[in-house]
């Protein structure tokens, strides 16, 4: 296993986990982060032990009163029952993650995701998520927006005085591939736009924004989002005027990236370029 600590700012800690795994080149990371009492996200069950170790002092010092969940993927709620359960931490998250995160100990999902990530998740009981979140001390507002696309209970936290936004899962830095096929997370790349549209909108003025992105770093500035809007817009337009010349979905991955790539070949297309041209290719302009 690998952990880190990175300290943004004095009271901004980002706590990153991931496996190690001999046939991933790269590990994947995914990020808790702990804003003047409030925790974002518990990591993956796999890194449960890690994870504790993190929290554990920083209870006992009284320095997470509460716990905001951003999705309910695997590598999101890992460890939240640990906090609810036996520290009676307050876990909040959307109205949609509510019931799914009652039922987490049914959650499946495919075993190279259980491998890596781990398996065994804990159902946790959850509040609403106002609109608007206070940190412990008051000198932080975390401001709740909606961010669909990867999935549909997806929350991200804007303080705006900081100008920082964590987006959790909601911006990659690239997309090149996109969740899909069989698989239980079904992303579609219109409504990652509009969340990407609706976060540049939310962070509007902000000219030092810093985007947190789970596991992927720290993104600078609304150049950030721009980007990732235009690189989206780029692929979708190619991708519809293949369309009009009378091309398969499977035909435009060819033209566009050649062939299948490593991840859509071991995730068995679940994780791929096809379900990226495929989402584009059924995305109405
Ligand atoms: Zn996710």
């Amino acid at each position: 296993m690998v952990t880190k600590e990175l300290l943004h700012h004095q009271d901004l800690l980002e706590w990153c986990w991931a496996a190690e795994d001999e046939l991933i080149p790269k590990p994947f990371f995914t990020s808790c982060f702990l804003l003047d009492g409030l925790l974002i996200d518990t990591g993956a069950p796999k890194g449960l032990q890690e994870f504790q170790t993190f929290i554990t002092p920083k209870i006992t010092n009284n320095e997470i009163v509460k716990c905001l969940i951003t999705h309910t993927h695997e590598d999101h709620i890992g460890g939240a029952h640990v906090l609810s359960e036996q520290n009676t931490i307050p876990i909040y998250a959307s109205a949609i993650a509510i019931p799914l995160l009652e039922n987490a100990h049914n959650y499946t999902y495919p075993e190279y995701r259980e491998l890596y990530w781990g398996a065994g998740l804990h159902s946790v009981k959850a509040h609403a998520i106002p609109d608007k979140i206070h940190s412990n001390s008051g000198k932080y507002e975390l401001k709740v927006v909606a961010t669909p696309g990867h999935a549909p209970e997806q929350i991200a936290f804007i303080e705006p005085t900081q100008e920082w936004a964590f987006v959790a899962d909601a911006v990659l830095p690239k997309y090149r591939v996109l969740f899909g096929h069989t698989c239980n997370i079904q992303e579609d790349i219109s409504q990652i736009y509009d969340t990407i549209q609706r976060l540049y909108l939310a962070t509007e003025g902000m000219n030092n924004l810093k985007v947190f992105v789970s596991g992927k770093g720290v993104f600078h500035g609304l150049q950030y989002l721009k980007e990732r809007m235009k690189e989206i817009k780029t692929l979708h337009t190619t991708v519809q005027s293949y369309k009009e010349q009378g091309l398969t979905p499977e035909e435009i991955l060819g033209k566009i990236f050649g062939e299948e790539g490593i991840m859509g070949i071991m995730t068995g297309g679940e994780l791929s370029h096809q379900n990226l041209i495929n989402s584009l290719f059924q995305w109405k302009a």
